[in-house]
């Protein structure tokens, strides 16, 4: 008999340890494949690492294997060396973390198959064929168009932004033999020279610095202005690497991924680019996934996750908008998307290029410390200057939905000479705050400590955190009085305001509730693109990225909220929100404006934000922050845990401070709490936290260690659950 065989894998269970199991003596057994394993009275997916004769378990009481998945590896060395490190950095389960490297898809029991991409074409391309569909099938006619148009053929996800209902009528122009599929092959790299601008002087300088240093690790940063070409260095970037035969991430964050940035891609770069972003789906992100990772595209532009595809020969990683809040993920495995794709790129000894105008804090603080690499770009290619920032002082002021007179002033100056007006509203629905006029009774969220904000369209009462719905009473519960009120701005409203008062200018609405799908998104952002006059209202989802030269105006609604906020970070978010914003009008060949309404213009904060630059404020608030001992000059593990009750919360957090204060080491940290987190009950429970806090990165590290295997058996319930969170977003 031959003897036995042994193999670990990890499991998405979250437990800092491996699995083993006995596998057959023919079994391949390559690492990175995965396998069906038999777990208590269930199955689970593990992925192989390492195979072995023995095992320190008794040999008798390992159980085998059931069935092989994959018949190649579908997570490679490097990426299990990648989940290593994160696994031990952000102190999350390796088991996890394997599998959040993988796309969704392939985290179940779904065998890996190569994947292949239909493409549909004309049979024949006949322009006169096509327009006698016309007038009968005017559905039909939107699609030949489209394929008349790109003779290599449309692939699904692409007829699916044509037509929601592609798959029936594509079926129907099957049947009429005007349509026909073939399985697409690995395009050929079409770059179209048609359109590429001239570099301006500060372009060429920083690629010529750039370029050299590509060769090696290193994290190169895009300090440049709204507007002033970050994109267009980034496409040079791209273009150089894959004419080396390497490939390359670029991520965006989730709202910048628009079809602005997809065409100036495509138009560049021809088909030799896959895009993954949460809205599509699972099988949409595996098939870009797949085809990043077998080299048939030489791109992967995406958000957070597609950090974690794999290739043969990645060359580059960019990170645009480096200091976007969508790069770190909340729930799950917590991790920083940028700070993995530094790790990443270490590893694999290739530069990474971060850009911003706005830079993180983090991001500014390394600069200093000289381990990055800074190019600064502080002139648009284009005509003007990005506008500065002037407050309107609203103190005395009477308010139209939100808005002062002399805002209005500014909408119709900029209306009248054709600019398009961007207002910034971070509050979707109708008014934040429902009360009775009578007695003082608020509308809160029965599961959290929070207010139902009121979206009228609707009739609803709706929470923001939880989801929690309710129609919207017609009297008081309390005292029975009818006359209930609303107070404050929802985008909702001030949209309602601006049609009423411009009854001839289009006004378009982009927030959660209008953009359910990407392709309302897109509808409005064509409109945008168009040129024509209009009034585009938006939440943060219209504050980064976006390049549209006719707007002139940018307004930001309700900056003071920031001023007084508890979290340490609102004066750094602040400053990147107004820059941002301000930072899309303008960019055209009509120099724009930006105005702040205030209630506080004499406010430090303010003035700097009036007056000076992103990046002296930064350098003001870094100040700031070594002086008070805050991120990054002092590293942040936060402990947090929710119950039904605040008690079993505090109680589990209380168990855990045990575990830490008896760790060697502890009593050079601080530890702050446990205590209610601010938003205390949020979806039915109480949540709890606690902080450690130290100046000494090492220290700290060497506590968790310490602590980590007894923290280990705290184990979660379904009673009280918590988690670790290195580096949070916040206190
Ligand atoms: P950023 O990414 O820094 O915000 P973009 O690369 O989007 O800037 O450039 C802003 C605008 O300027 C875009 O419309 C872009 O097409 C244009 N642009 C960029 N570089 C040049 C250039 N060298 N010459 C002319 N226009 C340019
Ligand atoms: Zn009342
Ligand atoms: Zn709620």
């Amino acid at each position: 008999m031959p003897p036995p065989r042994f193999a670990s894998f990890a499991i998405a269970l979250p437990l800092h340890r491996v699995f083993d199991y006995r596998i057959a003596p023919n079994d391949a057994a390559l690492a990175g494949t995965r396998y069906r394993l038999p777990f208590g009275n269930g199955v689970k997916t593990g992925v192989l690492l390492e195979t072995s004769d023995v095992s320190e378990l008794d040999p008798g009481r390992i159980k085998p294997v059931k069935e092989r998945l994959d018949h190649e590896a579908i997570i490679d060395g490097h990426m299990l060396a990648l989940a290593r490190w994160m696994s031990d950095y952000y102190l999350q389960s390796f088991g996890e973390v394997v599998f959040q490297c993988l796309p969704g898809y392939l985290r179940g029991l779904r065998p890996y198959e190569p994947i292949r991409v239909k493409r549909w074409c004309l049979v024949k391309s006949d322009p006169a064929l096509v327009a006698g569909l016309k007038r009968r099938s005017p559905r039909q006619f939107e699609i030949c168009d489209a394929l008349l148009k790109q003779p290599s053929g449309l692939t699904a996800i692409q007829l699916k932004q044509i037509n929601p209902n592609w798959h029936a009528v594509v079926k129907a122009l099957e049947v009429r033999q005007l349509v026909c599929w073939e399985w697409m092959e690995k395009p050929a790299l079409e770059a179209s020279p048609d359109g590429i601008p001239e570099l301006s002087h500060e372009q060429h300088e920083c690629l010529a610095e750039l370029e050299p240093r590509l060769d090696r690790f290193a994290v190169h940063l895009l300090d440049g202005i709204t507007g002033s070409g970050k994109t267009e260095i980034y496409l040079r970037l791209i273009q150089g690497r894959l004419a080396l035969g390497l490939q390359v991430i670029y991520l965006v964050p989730e709202i910048g991924l628009t079809n602005q940035l997809i065409e100036r891609v495509e138009q560049r770069f021809g088909e030799c680019f896959a895009i993954s972003h949460s809205g599509l789906t699972e099988f949409q992100r595996y098939q870009a996934w797949d085809r990043f990772r077998r080299g048939e595209v030489r791109i992967m532009l995406g958000t957070r996750s597609s950090l974690f595809s794999q290739c043969e020969a990645l060359g580059l990683i960019i990170i645009d908008e480096e200091h976007d809040q969508s790069y770190r993920q909340q729930d799950g495995v917590r991790y920083h998307a940028r700070d993995v794709a530094i790790k990443r790129a270490q590893m694999l000894a290739i530069p990474i290029v971060l850009g911003s105008a706005t830079p993180s804090l983090e991001t500014i603080a390394n600069c200093a410390r000289d381990t990055y690499f800074r190019y600064r770009l502080d002139r648009r290619p284009t005509r003007f200057a990005p506008p500065s920032i002037q407050l309107i002082d609203v103190r005395n002021s009477r308010f139209e939905f939100g808005c002062t007179a002399q805002t209005f002033t500014h909408i119709e100056r900029h209306l009248a000479q054709a600019g398009q007006v961007l207002m910034y509203l971070n509050r979707r629905g109708f008014a934040p705050v429902v009360m009775c006029h009578e007695c003082g009774w608020q509308s809160l969220c029965q599961n959290c400590d929070a207010r139902l904000t009121l979206h009228q369209s609707v009739q609803t009462l709706l929470c923001h955190h939880c989801g929690y719905a309710q129609a919207v009473p017609k009297a008081c519960p309390e005292c029975a009085h009818t006359e209930i009120k609303h107070y404050g701005i929802g985008t909702e409203q001030l949209e309602q305001g601006l049609i009423q008062r411009y009854p001839d200018t289009t006004v378009l609405r982009i927030d959660r509730d209008v953009i359910a799908s990407r392709a309302a998104l897109k509808s409005r952002l064509q409109q945008l693109q168009s040129g024509e006059p209009c009034i585009l209202i938006g939440t943060q989802m219209i504050a980064k990225g976006h390049d549209y030269p006719a707007i002139t105006l940018s307004v930001i609604l309700d900056a003071d909220q920031a001023l007084f906020s508890a979290s340490y970070r609102s004066s750094e978010r602040l400053a990147q929100t107004l820059f941002q914003v301000s930072g899309r009008s303008g960019r055209g060949d009509r120099e724009g404006e930006a105005i702040v309404q205030t209630r506080f213009p004499d406010h430090p904060l303010m003035q700097a934000l009036s007056q000076r630059n992103y990046r002296d404020i930064a350098s003001d608030l870094l100040q700031e922050r070594r002086l008070l001992g805050f991120p990054p000059f002092a590293r942040v593990v936060m402990f947090r845990a929710d119950a039904i009750e605040l008690k079993a919360a505090l109680a589990r957090l209380e168990d855990i401070r045990a575990v830490l204060e008896s760790a060697p080491g502890f009593d050079a940290l601080s530890c702050v709490g446990p205590m209610p987190a601010l938003m205390t009950r949020r979806v039915g429970r109480y949540r709890g936290q606690l902080a450690l806090i130290s100046q000494d990165y090492q220290a700290l590290r060497s506590v968790l260690q310490q602590a980590m295997p007894a923290l280990e058996q705290l184990a979660a319930s379904a009673r009280v659950s918590w988690s670790i969170d290195v580096d949070p977003p916040d206190l």
